[in-house]
């Protein structure tokens, strides 16, 4: 603990912050990184907050790369809502550069640590409590797509490779079955089954994109409730944050994968399966703001592929869970036996429910396109 107050101390002392240090303390309930709130009193008495982050350096293990997009998509950002008359810092995530010119800091034993403005009089949801967050939530991620619908995300790093790369996962898939490590495919031979069916589904996207069907996007590949802030005064969604997995992919997969965590019925572990649905009130919602957000900037090939971005990104969650079972549990980190099954089952559930409502969904993306 004293170890690590003297890095937060040096990590201070680095990033180039105005006026005179105060305190910190920890903030926020992100699993990622370590998230701190430090205050600074100005010369003119005015108090001004930053946030101050560890990065998790085991899971990004590029940070320079990392920072590099998340410098370039948000003062990419800036130009735009400065464009448009917004209020540049609570609208974009605004990073603090040190005081030699670099947007993180790494210290004496080699964390990684950076700053960004702090966004006041607004809130994260950790969950959905009222319909009317999820809606914002899908306005400002689609909004977020709209600002960067002209943004080249070629030159952006890929963070994770192959993160949405549905074919690749299959065939790690595959190989964790035919590897069988912990002999655990006998009794999972339904779950099995229900993928391989699937083949060809798995590959839909990423062929569409590859025949430039489908364009690369700036994608956020966290879009989650409380990765937007919500403005406490007029309820609505104000800023994406959380920048660290913006990379190049398919906008329908960032669509795709709110819906799975968002509208199912159930909670991602529920061992009840006849609870897990997709909600199609929830993906009503979801599908209105979303393109509401993107004001036109969706392809008509994209619109039409929204239901399939919603499918994939469950269908590949589900798998991933599943060769998790198989490789012995070593990713996603399980709290009692078979908890990624069950996860993978829940998944599972969701595309089949998926397939039983798809008109209903074509009809919903249809309606807002
Ligand atoms: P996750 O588990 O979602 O990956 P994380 O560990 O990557 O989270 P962040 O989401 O970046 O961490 O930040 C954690 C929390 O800190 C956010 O949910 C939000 O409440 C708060 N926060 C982050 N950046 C800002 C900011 N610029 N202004 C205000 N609050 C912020
Ligand atoms: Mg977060
Ligand atoms: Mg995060």
């Amino acid at each position: 603990r004293e170890e690590y107050c003297s890095r937060i101390q040096e990590a201070i002392q680095a990033i180039g912050f105005q006026g005179e240090f105060l305190d910190y303390s920890r903030y926020g309930s992100g699993h990622i990184n370590d998230t701190f709130l430090i205050r600074f009193k100005e010369s003119d008495g005015h108090i001004e907050k930053y946030i101050l982050q560890r990065m998790n350096h085991e899971i990004f293990k590029k940070p320079e790369e990392l920072m590099k997009n998340i410098c370039n998509v948000t003062s990419f950002l800036r130009d735009k809502i400065e464009k448009n008359s917004g209020d540049v810092k609570r609208e974009t995530m605004n990073v603090v550069y040190t005081k030699d010119g670099s947007p993180y800091f790494r210290d004496s034993i080699g964390s990684y640590w950076r700053a960004y403005l702090f966004i006041g009089d607004a809130v994260s949801f950790d969950r959905v409590e009222n319909v009317k967050d999820f809606y914002e939530s899908a306005v400002s991620f689609g909004h977020f797509q709209n600002l960067l619908a002209d943004y080249d995300a070629g030159s952006l790093y890929e963070t994770i490779p192959d993160f949405h790369n549905t074919p690749v996962r299959f065939e790690t898939f595959k190989t964790a079955v035919a590897a069988d490590l912990l002999g655990r495919a006998a009794e999972v031979q339904t779950e099995i089954h229900f993928l391989l069916e699937r083949a060809e589904e798995m590959k839909v996207c990423m062929d569409l994109l590859k025949a430039g069907e489908l364009p690369l996007r700036v994608t956020h590949n966290d879009t989650k409730l409380n990765n937007i802030l919500i403005d406490n005064s007029t309820g609505k969604g104000i800023c994406v944050i959380d920048l660290d997995t913006v990379m190049p992919g398919l906008s329908i997969f960032d669509y795709g994968d709110s819906i799975r965590f968002g509208a199912n019925t159930a909670a991602e572990d529920e061992t009840d399966l006849s609870k897990v649905s997709l909600d199609l009130n929830l993906f009503e919602i979801y599908t209105k703001g979303f393109l509401e957000g993107c004001n036109g900037s969706l392809t008509e090939k994209e619109v039409e592929m929204l239901p399939m971005g919603a499918k994939l990104m469950t269908l590949e969650c589900g798998m991933r869970f599943l060769t998790d079972y198989l490789q012995g549990d070593t990713y996603f980190r399980i709290h009692r036996e078979g908890h990624n099954l069950d996860r993978c089952r829940t998944q599972l559930k969701l595309v089949e429910d998926m397939e039983q409502k798809w008109n209903e969904m074509s009809r919903i993306t249809g309606k807002y396109r």
